[in-house]
């Protein structure tokens, strides 16, 4: 981790290298009263208002937003009166209409060219390759954008090594943004690992290395609010998930976080209709990667109807059609999705004497589970077999050798998209590449039906039959 005092800031180069593509509260810059002033008045830093007046309404600044709602008056402890403040962004730290945004006008940092960055020694499948071939091509040719769609477990981490170190080659920036601070904490050890001479810094809500200082970043989508004009190449995997597409702020940002001169790559096994639109008139370039690594199709799901699934539901119990399927499967671990948090953690507990005849054991995670990181590694370490959950692991986290259920997958949080990365976790290792994809149901809905089409199209895609 790179702490501040360890920067020399007599050094322009390093304030540059510390300071240059971000938006930054006074209190975010850690520098002497005394030093800022002469920085400003060198217009090595300027300043913008946090918060923009219009005539009926306002815009904040480092999130652009703009509904009245979400602007609240605060008193102010430094002025004495009663300010503006955007509680949109207040996640990371409030901006107050009376306090400025700063930003680096002073020289541009002079990042590494590093002369052989990648020291990952595995090779790319023929598909693989295609796609890094033409991510090259892009960061080469400063291509505006590119569009990688790679069915899930493809390799999609491994198709990005050529091409970020042509980049880390070339002296530029990179920051690899993903929705998802789970993938986040997948990805961050992988590619230090993959580029072990390369200072990489992971950037999420609570993380360490806040201060961004580095050549390459791998953060959450939210944290691109805190940047402007400072990246070369922005590579944005799961560009479709939750809450990048729901979201306006977070594709504001990270228009506004790449350079004018850079390239974006989108990574995405399930892009949604603007993107296909989009693919479809030609307005934004697409790689398609149609087949796994592993060379084996995608598991196609598989129906299961529940007449009486709600009542059994209500009272936190699986219906007879799970225990039927459960008896009869192989013994991978199993990954159950259902709709809820509450129905999550209840349908755990209330399992237990059932899989533990069975010598099994589960348990639970989700969004508000303090221990998330935790279970997700013990999972992954065998601690134990099934993992009750939510679309909270729908993406990004990869277990070798698992069978997939969607309990209630009739329900609204599982859209075609959802369902399709869910069943894409299982199958992901050469040696088991065929979990069971189970969907429990009341009612079979438009969004089942067209995850089964869309995967089967894939698999047709890559010459399955
Ligand atoms: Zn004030
Ligand atoms: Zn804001």
């Amino acid at each position: 981790m790179v702490n501040d005092h360890f920067f020399d800031f007599s050094s322009e180069e390093m304030l540059s290298r510390r300071f240059a593509g971000k938006l930054l509260l006074r209190k975010e810059i850690p520098l002497s009263d005394h030093h800022f002033k002469q920085l400003l008045l060198r217009d090595q830093f300027k300043s913008m208002p946090a918060i923009v007046k219009h005539k009926f309404s306002y815009t904040c600044q480092r999130c652009h937003n703009r509904k009245l709602s979400l602007f609240a008056n605060i008193p102010c402890y430094r002025c004495q009166m009663t300010h503006l403040y955007c509680r949109k962004c207040i996640h990371m730290g409030r901006i107050m209409s009376c306090e400025p945004l700063y930003y680096w006008t002073g020289k541009e940092p002079s990042w590494t060219c590093f002369d052989d960055p990648c020291t990952w020694q595995g090779t790319l499948t023929k598909d693989q390759q295609k796609a890094a071939d033409q991510l090259i091509k892009a960061i080469k040719d400063q291509k505006r954008e590119l569009l990688i769609w790679a069915v899930t477990g493809a390799g999609k981490t491994e198709m990005l090594f050529p091409g970020i170190s042509e980049a880390l080659k070339n002296g530029k920036r990179i920051c690899l943004a993903t929705p998802r601070v789970d993938v986040v904490y997948e990805l961050l050890p992988r590619l230090q690992q993959a580029f072990s001479h390369v200072y990489i810094q992971g950037l999420y809500a609570g993380s360490d290395d806040q201060d961004a200082s580095a050549q390459f970043l791998v953060a959450t989508t939210h944290q691109l609010l805190r940047f402007k004009n400072a990246f070369d190449v922005l590579i944005i995997d799961e560009m479709d998930a939750f809450p990048y597409h729901a979201d306006p702020s977070l594709p504001f940002a990270a228009k506004r976080a790449r350079k004018n001169v850079s390239t974006t790559i989108y990574l995405t096994a399930t892009p949604r209709k603007a993107q296909r639109i989009r693919v479809k008139k030609n307005e934004l370039a697409c790689q398609f990667v149609p087949r796994r690594f592993h060379g084996f199709p995608l598991p196609v799901p598989q129906f299961k109807m529940s007449f009486h699934l709600q009542k059994y539901l209500r009272t936190y119990k699986l219906p007879p059609t799970f225990f039927q399927w459960f008896k009869q499967r192989q013994k991978r671990q199993l990954l159950i999705f259902v709709p809820t948090r509450s129905l999550a953690d209840h349908l755990a507990k209330n399992l237990q004497p059932f899989f533990q005849k069975h010598k099994t054991f589960a348990t639970s995670v989700h969004a508000d589970d303090l221990d998330r990181e935790e279970k997700i590694t013990s999972f992954r370490k065998h601690k134990f077999t099934i993992l009750v959950t939510t679309t909270i692991l729908e993406r990004g986290v990869t277990f070798p050798s698992v069978d997939v259920v969607v309990i209630d997958a009739g329900h609204d949080v599982f859209d075609t998209a959802a369902l399709v990365q869910i069943a894409g976790r299982a199958g992901r290792s050469p040696n088991d590449p065929t979990g069971e994809v189970i969907f429990i149901h009341d009612g079979k809905t438009k969004a089942m039906k067209w995850a089964v089409h869309f995967i089967s199209m894939m698999n047709k895609r890559g010459g399955f039959k």
